[in-house]
């Protein structure tokens, strides 16, 4: 298992996630984004629009996303 936080993953909070993939670990985070956007959680829907601007060009959403893995396969196994 390895952990990242939701600001490691581009959000905005210190929640942890942990899995055994990044795919696993970034579903989590995108749950979780999308439960923070329901709430309308002022500093998530400001990081959020980071993202959104990353996911209307999809070349840099899968260059943004390649450098997150990197980071993940980078950290040690918990
Ligand atoms: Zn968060």
């Amino acid at each position: 298992m390895k952990t990242m936080t939701c600001k490691q993953l581009g959000g905005a909070c210190d929640k942890v996630f942990k899995a055994t993939t990044f795919d696993e670990l970034a579903a989590m985070s995108k749950q979780h984004g999308m439960e923070m956007f329901q709430q309308q959680d002022a500093a998530h829907l400001v990081a959020m629009q980071e993202v959104m601007t990353l996911m209307a060009d999809p070349a840099a959403m899968a260059a943004w996303m390649g450098k997150k893995k990197q980071e993940f396969d980078a950290l040690p196994e918990d």
